[in-house]
């Protein structure tokens, strides 16, 4: 029956690829639509591969400097910029055309172009060429992501100004950077930059680093920043920007309404991100999109147009390429027919800093917000002796339970690997697993994940390496 539907998705990130294979898979005659060469989106082409190859540089670069104090001395690095990124480009080469391939070998027809609306069954589909078709379709998903916000009043043309796709082009080292925005990506954006030689500063609206993140999480974080930047202002926003010969002199408002000026090489604009469904022609379809621009989905990814459905940061937060893939899974399953729908109980989110921070299911921050009954558990880094090892023992793994049952609500980890080590929370919720299981498992031995156990152990006042006086 699977081969009888026409389904075309619009756009080729992790959502739209990921429900484009998944639907060939499933039997459906699928087409596939992206304004690139290869299916990718800004994940790979200009988000989370290209940032991640880059702070692996950076991770490098900055063991290199601690290796000092266990008596390793390495020379400074000579940066050969060209080279780096090349080396860069060619990750996403590879990534991008073997999705290509992957798409290919689905029988999938990939087309290369800009799709809109003409009719809730009918596309236009104009190619770079100039070239244009009608394509016609029983269903079709939206997948067309997100892109970079901008603050209006900031806006002034200057080759000096970033974003985090042209930042990710790596141009120039700059002598100094501000990054506006304490967010993941001009966090982790600003630590490449920074293990490269640059001076960087990052201004923030809000009192802290990483708004949303549990506050336990984020000081980690903020200390080793605090070392490796220059500055981090929070409370305080970015007024005016005027272009100089030798920079950018911009106004900085502190809370109390004080300004001050400051001049600086380059400046990174990463304020966040905005759903893209900019020329897609809804208009001509029953899809609704809401206040924030975002389209209106139930769990089962449906819009308020029967033929359509949407997947991915179009549908809103959290934009996050690993929630896109699922939702288009989910979406695909759907119009196959199948009784399902989207409810996770975790989402993780990881920030790729150094050291990384990790969450998922309930924050503390959300606890106290929704007043959801929950006592936190906390094993300090200091006393895991893998931890040791790498020195590194400015990490923390915390456990959010319910006091009554035990059962997982939450994990927060921060410390290196933390986005690796935090699947096991997230297999733990959705399993509803307890403490009990999570401390009877074996964790291989030195490793970081015992954390994660010790962590269990502490509620009970058992953890081997904490001491806890009876409950
Ligand atoms: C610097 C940076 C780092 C990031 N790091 C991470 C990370 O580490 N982990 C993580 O989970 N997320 C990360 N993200 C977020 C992640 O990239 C997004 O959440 C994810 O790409 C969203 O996937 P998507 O499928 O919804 O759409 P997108 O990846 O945004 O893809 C949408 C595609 O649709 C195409 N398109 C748009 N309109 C049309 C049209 N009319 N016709 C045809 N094609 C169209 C676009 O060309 C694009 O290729 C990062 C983002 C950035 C910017």
């Amino acid at each position: 029956m699977n081969n009888k539907i026409n389904l075309t998705v619009i756009g080729a990130g992790p959502g739209g690829y990921a429900a484009a294979f998944l639907a060939a898979d499933l039997g459906m005659n699928v087409t596939l639509i992206d304004k690139e060469k290869n299916p990718g989106g800004v994940c790979l082409y200009r988000g989370c591969i290209p940032s991640k190859a880059l702070l692996h540089v950076a991770k490098l670069i900055n063991e290199t400097h601690e290796a000092k104090e266990w008596g390793i001395e390495f020379s400074e690095p000579k940066i050969n910029l060209e080279k780096l990124r090349d080396w860069k480009s060619s990750v996403v080469a590879k990534m991008t055309s073997g999705l290509g391939i992957l798409s290919k070998q689905r029988k999938i027809n990939y087309i290369q172009a800009t799709a809109s609306f003409i009719n809730s069954s009918t596309l236009k589909v104009e190619k770079e060429t100039g070239e244009v078709d009608n394509l016609t379709f029983d269903k079709a998903i939206v997948a067309t992501g997100s892109r970079i916000a901008t603050v209006p009043s900031l806006e002034i043309k200057s080759g000096r100004i970033l974003n985090s796709t042209t930042a990710l082009d790596l141009p120039v080292i700059p002598k100094s950077l501000l990054v506006i925005g304490g967010g993941y990506i001009g966090l982790e954006l600003g630590s490449v930059y920074s293990a490269l030689g640059t001076t960087v500063s990052v201004v923030e609206m809000m009192s802290g680093l990483l708004p949303g993140a549990d506050r336990d999480l984020v000081v980690h974080l903020s200390k080793r920043l605090e070392k490796s930047f220059d500055k981090i202002m929070l409370d305080s926003k970015v007024v005016e920007m005027k272009e100089e010969s030798d920079g950018l002199l911009v106004k900085i408002q502190n809370k109390n309404g004080e300004t001050a000026e400051q001049k600086y090489d380059y400046v990174l604009m990463s304020i966040g991100r905005k759903p893209d469904a900019s020329g897609l022609g809804l208009e001509n379809t029953l899809v609704k999109v809401n206040q924030r621009g975002w389209i209106n989905v139930n769990e089962q990814l449906r819009t308020d147009d029967p033929n359509i459905f949407a997947i991915g940061d179009i549908v809103g937060e959290p934009m996050l390429a690993h929630k896109a893939s699922h939702e288009g899974r989910v979406a695909v399953e759907v119009i196959a027919g199948h009784k399902v729908a989207f409810e996770p109980k975790a989402i993780p989110a990881v920030v790729f800093t150094d050291p990384e921070i990790a969450w998922a299911g309930l924050t503390e921050i959300q606890a106290r917000e929704k007043e959801i009954k929950y006592e936190a558990v906390k094993f300090p880094w200091a006393a895991s002796g893998r931890a040791t090892t790498i020195g590194r023992s400015d990490g923390v793994t915390k456990i959010l339970v319910e006091p009554d049952t035990q059962r997982i609500l939450g994990i927060g980890i921060c410390g290196p690997g933390a986005g690796e080590l935090i699947a096991e929370g997230v297999l733990a919720i959705e399993m509803g697993a307890n403490l009990t299981d999570i401390k009877l498992s074996i964790h291989p031995h030195p490793t970081l994940s015992e954390t994660i156990m010790e962590a269990a152990e502490v509620f009970f006042g058992q953890s081997t390496h904490v001491y806890r006086p009876k409950r």
